[in-house]
């Protein structure tokens, strides 16, 4: 019988193995812990493997692995920037991600994010909180169906925010560098992110984080925000310098955030804090502002994405073992 090890498993994936265990003639086994140096010689007699590793993998592990005789990790995440892709080639690994478990979570909790300050809920609660229940024309709102909503990045989420905000009866102005033809009805495409940006009442980002995408909201680009805006980075933290972010909620350009994803978030995010001190000022920064809703990379926390998180990395390694190959391959 095939036998498969799964690393860094959480406590709520384990009903998900079960029930995949249950479906396929496979043994799994697992730990909660990440497969380190110390502990790769539990790997002997299995195999294939799956992770979901956080923060950068050890390369030397691509040649004991190897020496086991180990030719596949099945990382059970859409981002693989942890690993050395030529090194785990090199040594005959073929890493596989899951790269959409569920676009929707993300889109959801996008839109979610930017009713929660429209609608001004923050304010509402603060008042209901010291029982204050008046009418006050500051916790007035605006309606979400006449509002113009800017997508950065109209791909698999930000296909879904679109449809989303247009649902509410929204304008949606997109920004992509490719135009996918099945979303022209509902998304009006600009030439130019700043055409886009400088329409828009809320401004939800679905890009990429890499080389070209570092910082793109600086000061320059939340200059062109029109004032009052509702911005959501569900996305990457790295896409948005935060120091201009700041500047921006500072002069009113902005006027609520949803911070799902944070430049400097490693450290943290994932880990509890609660007694212990946190160095970062500019994240405490960020959690103590009422018009910032700090998240800690949750937009995809759901029971579908978990499943099919779990699930994926469990059928891709099954796919590599019986076929020396996946389509979710990425070296
Ligand atoms: P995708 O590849 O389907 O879509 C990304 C889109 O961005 C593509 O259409 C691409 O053409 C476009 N794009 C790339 N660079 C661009 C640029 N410089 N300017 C304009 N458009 C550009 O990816 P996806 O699955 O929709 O994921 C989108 C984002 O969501 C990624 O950053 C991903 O890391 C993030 N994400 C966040 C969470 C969360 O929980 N917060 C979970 C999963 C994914």
């Amino acid at each position: 019988m095939v036998k498969i090890k799964m690393y860094d498993v959480e406590t709520y994936e384990e009903q998900f193995i079960k029930d995949w265990v249950q479906a396929h003639d496979v043994e799994v086994d697992y730990e909660h812990g990440p497969l380190t140096k110390e502990n790769v010689e539990d790997v002997k007699g299995y195999d294939g493997i799956s992770l979901s590793h956080n923060g950068p993998f050890d390369s030397d592990l691509f040649e004991i692995l190897a020496s086991y005789g180990i030719k596949q990790i099945a990382q059970r995440s859409a981002g693989f920037d942890m690993y050395d892709l030529e090194k785990a080639k090199a040594n005959g690994i073929l890493i596989t991600t899951v790269p959409s478990y569920s676009p929707s979570s993300i889109a959801e909790y996008a839109v979610m994010g930017a009713l929660y300050f429209v609608r001004q809920v923050p304010l509402a609660q603060q008042r209901v909180q010291a029982h204050d229940f008046r009418w006050k024309g500051d916790i007035m709102s605006r309606t979400v169906k006449d509002l113009t909503v800017a997508v950065i990045g109209v791909g698999r989420i930000g296909s879904i925010s679109a449809r989303l905000f247009h649902s509410f009866g929204c304008r949606v102005v997109g920004y992509d560098l490719v135009r996918r033809p099945e979303m022209e009805d509902i998304v009006d495409y600009k030439e130019s992110m700043l055409d886009a940006i400088t329409q828009a009442d809320i401004v939800t980002l679905h890009i990429p984080g890499n080389k070209e995408t570092y910082h793109l909201f600086d000061d320059e680009v939340f200059r062109h925000f029109k004032a009052q805006t509702i911005f959501v980075n569900a996305a990457r933290g790295m896409v948005v310098d935060t120091q201009a972010f700041l500047k921006a909620l500072d002069s009113e350009k902005i006027a609520g955030a949803v911070i799902d994803t944070y430049e400097n978030e490693a450290e943290y995010y994932r880990r509890d804090y609660s007694g212990k001190v946190i160095q970062d000022e500019v994240l405490l920064h960020l959690i103590e502002r009422d018009d910032v809703l700090v998240s800690p990379h949750i937009a995809f926390f759901t029971g579908e994405a978990v499943k099919n998180l779990t699930e994926g990395g469990l059928n891709s390694t099954l796919e590599v073992l019986n076929t020396g190959d996946s389509e979710f391959r990425i070296n």
